[in-house]
């Protein structure tokens, strides 16, 4: 009897999880997924977890095992391509024949001086348990997605709190004029006080020191600017770019191993107009689902579906009772069309439920 491909998967996100289940679904194969984590938290739901929602959880090893999908719980230190050997915490190793490689992101607070040792980030649900009990002003640093839904969503839940939003850009710039000023609006009528064009010079126990002079004080300081990636990859000597994300070639193996694939915020992939993707759970679902069907495919002597994808939408959560759904080109530009209201706290609602059924195994 021929031995099993053993397949190990490397993160339990959107990514991994999307990659372990499709790659089970192939014959001759043992899959394997190893995560630090053992329970799978809704990542997307961050914010409302900051604001004293409780966000569902799931167990890995029997979300996984059931499906006939080993579990093992373990931090990953290192890769060893030449050996295929996977390094873990504790001093063990696990033996490969084929790699996804999707352990995601962190919060990236390199840029400003103090926000490593100051600010709280709202990135992982590790972060999420060690921000401490808030009250008085909390500053939110970054008008990207998160910080708009993390400073709505502390405001609705909230109203004790003073919130402020401080932002390089106006928050939503990038979307279209209406999703924008629908965005402007909902902070405003949450009481969200919205320092736009203000640069974080520093951070420091008191609260913000701005490009300008300005001092913003705080009791907490909430840190939403961007993603950095895990170390793992560069430290495995691995192709990356200058953060440490994996480059790819068109079917997402490694350029520089392309016995392994990556997918989710890990890799840099060229979408639409050969722009990279945005690190979104948008993006690390179908990489996911991508990188196992281009493997087992391989496995199975066929050449893989070449890899396409394109952009439909872009959705931020306003609080639990608003939304703003952005429809947008393939290339993730804004189109005119949006839906902004109930209608798009609904649908963003219906689209973080759809992610779960899709990763889930
Ligand atoms: C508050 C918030 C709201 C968001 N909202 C949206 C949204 O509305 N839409 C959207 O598209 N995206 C959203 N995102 C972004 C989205 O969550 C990420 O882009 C997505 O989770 C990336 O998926 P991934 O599978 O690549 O990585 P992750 O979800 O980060 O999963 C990586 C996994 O790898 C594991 N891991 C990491 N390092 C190691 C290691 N060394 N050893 C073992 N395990 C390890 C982690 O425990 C984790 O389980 C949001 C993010 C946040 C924080």
């Amino acid at each position: 009897m021929t031995e099993a491909h053993r397949i190990v998967v490397l993160g339990a996100g959107y990514a991994g999880l999307s990659a372990a289940k499709r790659a089970a679904r192939a014959h001759g194969v043992r899959v394997t997924v190893v995560d630090a984590r053992a329970e799978w938290a809704e990542r997307v739901r961050l914010h409302q977890a900051l604001a004293g929602q409780s966000i569902p959880s799931r167990n890995l090893g029997e979300l996984l095992e059931r499906k006939g999908i080993e579990f093992i719980r373990g931090r990953v230190l290192e890769i060893d391509p030449q050996a295929r050997q996977v390094h873990l915490e504790g001093e063990w190793s696990l033996a490969y024949d084929s790699l996804i490689f999707a352990l995601g992101s962190v919060a990236d607070t390199s840029a400003v001086p103090g926000a490593t040792e100051y600010a709280f980030p709202v990135a992982t649900p590790e972060d999420v348990a060690r921000v401490p009990a808030l009250s008085g002003r909390v500053a939110v640093v970054g008008g990207g997605s998160t910080g708009i839904e993390t400073a709505a969503e502390l405001a609705e839940s909230r109203p004790d709190l003073d919130i402020h939003l401080v932002s390089a850009e106006e928050p939503g710039v990038w979307l279209s004029p209406k999703a924008h000023n629908h965005i402007r609006a909902a902070l405003d009528r949450l009481g969200v006080h919205v320092h736009a064009g203000a640069k974080v010079a520093a951070v420091s126990a008191t609260g913000l020191e701005l490009v300008d002079g300005t001092e913003l004080p705080a009791e907490t300081v909430l840190w939403t600017t961007g993603f950095a990636v895990p170390a793992v990859a560069a430290r495995s000597g691995l192709a990356v770019d200058a953060h440490g994300r994996v480059l790819v070639d068109a079917e997402l193996r490694s350029c520089s191993h392309p016995e392994i694939y990556v997918a989710g915020d890990s890799a840099v992939v060229a979408g639409p107009a050969e722009r990279a993707l945005r690190m979104s759970c948008a993006t690390a679902l179908p990489t996911g689902k991508y990188a196992a069907a281009a493997l087992t495919a391989r496995l199975a002597g066929k050449e893989p579906a070449p890899w396409r994808f394109r952009y439909h939408l872009q959705c931020l959560s306003l609080g639990r009772h608003d939304g703003v759904i952005q429809f947008v080109h393939a290339d993730d530009a804004p189109a005119r069309a949006v839906l902004t209201g109930r209608a798009g706290a609904w649908v963003k609602e219906q689209i973080v439920s759809g992610a779960v059924k899709l990763a889930r195994p």
